[in-house]
């Protein structure tokens, strides 16, 4: 028999997985053109040219040997050093290749940070609406995931004088995602200055270190100029977990890295623990051709602008048919209120051919979460059959 924490997954599954399936069967059954499958993050956009010309560059001119060998599980000295220089143009900070571990994308970062930082026991704090994979890497290590409840009213900002209450002797973790999946927020330097001040006054008082992990596949989608901020800056404890699944479309490249900032509680022992769990949790590193592919690529970015226009359309289109929506400051989700149940909501959405993703899959029920990272095309193809699913609550102007 088969673990009973994994039979409880098996019985579980994933929401949008699910919703990712429904799609490839709907399509099947009416033609992929009549399916508006808005289920998934997975960029549409092209990665950038360059990145093509590096894989056909760094294949063609690394001795073989060396390009598909193992190295040091924390990642290519060279590689990490030119991330930390990258880092510190943009953020007037101070890394070296010291404080830069190179990872399987933002998944497999977030699992050596937890592997690293949990003891049975231990608690992790998110905020409402979350991305709902961290239940499982938490679980992973017997930690808890303890879940702050939405500020629906705060425009989903997350609310700090909330977060006081959640905080005991045994929070180990804070988990930030900024740019939000799934309302698309960006977290200002104001919440988050409320954020550290809390965080700090909590550590004071239990004697305990509390690292704040940002998670921040998203940072490059960010619109209208706004700032995503830089939360070393903010707080001592933090953590980073980033990936270039989203900023340059390369998700099944499975390519990230971690930053543990030198000043950090233990940070010395934090690097090394962290390069062992990359090691014994299977990753032993990130891919090799990728991390010298990013490497020269630290520049570039997917084109965002694309996104943006996909933002203005639905969010135009969807407010036309009478919804309420979050509109969205970064990443590629669109947060709409649902006007009864969410999980009916996603149903009746089917039968117009319409996949979503009930706000209950990010803990957040009474919302969907709509995936932009679609064709325009498709896009505007959708929203005569919104029109009709408004019609139907009685919405549509
Ligand atoms: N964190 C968030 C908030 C995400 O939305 C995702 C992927 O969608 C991940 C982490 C995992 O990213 P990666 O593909 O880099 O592992």
């Amino acid at each position: 028999m088969i673990s009973t924490k994994m039979i409880k997954m098996t019985e579980g599954g994933s929401a949008i997985r699910a919703m990712f399936e429904e799609g490839a069967r709907l399509a099947a059954l009416y033609g992929r053109e009549n399916i508006y499958d808005f289920s998934l993050g997975n960029p549409n956009i092209p990665a950038p040219e360059k990145v093509r010309e590096s894989i056909l560059r760094v294949t063609r001119e690394t001795d073989p040997m060396e390009l598909h060998g193992y190295m040091s599980n924390s990642g290519y000295p060279e590689v990490r050093a030119k991330v930390a220089a990258s880092l510190n143009r943009r953020f007037g900070t101070n890394f070296d290749e010291g404080n830069i571990l190179m990872t399987v994308g933002a998944a497999g970062g977030l699992n050596v940070l937890l592997k690293t930082l949990l003891n049975p026991g231990d608690e992790v704090l998110v905020f409402a609406p979350y991305f709902l994979e961290y239940g499982n890497y938490v679980s992973n290590f017997d930690g808890v995931l303890k879940a702050i409840p939405a500020n629906v009213k705060g425009h989903f900002q997350p609310d700090a004088e909330a977060l006081r209450k959640y905080i005991t002797p045994k929070t180990k973790a804070l988990i930030l995602n900024n740019p939000n999946n799934p309302t698309g927020v960006i977290y200002t330097a104001e919440t988050i200055r409320a954020i550290a001040a809390v965080l700090e006054e909590k550590e004071a008082e239990y004697g305990t270190s509390i690292y704040l992990i940002s998670d921040e596949p998203y940072r490059e989608l960010a619109y209208d100029g706004r700032e995503v901020p830089w939360l070393t800056e903010f707080y001592k404890n933090t953590l980073v977990g980033y990936s270039w699944s989203k900023s340059l479309s390369l998700p099944g490249e499975r390519i990230g890295y971690v930053v543990v900032p030198s000043e950090c509680d233990d940070a010395g022992l934090i690097f090394d623990a962290a390069v062992i769990a990359n090691r014994i949790l299977g990753f032993v590193n990130a891919p090799s051709l990728q991390q010298r592919v990013v490497a020269e690529c630290l520049e570039e970015q997917a084109d965002v602008a694309a996104y943006d226009k996909n933002r203005k359309a639905l969010y135009a289109g969807l407010t036309d048919c009478g919804f309420e929506c979050v509109y969205p400051d970064g990443a590629f989700y669109m947060w709409m209120k649902t006007p009864g149940d969410d999980k009916e909501f996603v149903e009746r959405a089917k039968k117009h051919n319409i996949l979503v993703v009930p706000g209950r899959s990010f803990d957040c029920p009474g919302y969907v979460r709509i995936a932009y990272c679609v064709s325009y095309d498709m896009i505007i193809r959708s929203l005569p059959a919104f029109r009709a699913l408004a019609g139907e609550y009685g919405l549509s102007k």
